[in-house]
This record gives C-alpha cells, structure tokens and sequence, in this order.
C-alpha cells in the first residue's frame, strides 16, 4: 500500500515507495528536497539539511 507523507518543507505530499524501508532516502518530487524515513507506520519523514 503506498504511503503519503507531507514534505517538512513545502507541505505538499510525498509518495513513500512501496519498497522503500525505515532509513531510506527519498525526494520530494515538488520541491527536491531529501527526506529520510524515519517510520512506516504511521509514515514519517526528517528533512535533511545539507550542509553547504
Ligand atoms: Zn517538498
């Protein structure tokens, strides 16, 4: 069953693959940003801040 999250950062919803785990990377596909999956149930991401 695919997930939907919110983005941290521009609040639109992300699609968490179905075969994506807990630790994975995914991207936000509106706004590029790089979310790691911090759970599955109930689905949660963190922003990762890249440092410059
Ligand atoms: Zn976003």
């Amino acid at each position: 069953m695919t997930k939907i999250v919110s983005c941290p950062d521009c609040q639109e919803p992300v699609i968490i693959p179905d075969d994506n785990e807990t630790g994975e990377i995914i991207e936000c596909q509106n706004c590029g940003a790089e979310l790691e999956i911090i759970c599955l149930n109930p689905p949660q991401v963190s922003l990762i801040v890249e440092e410059k």
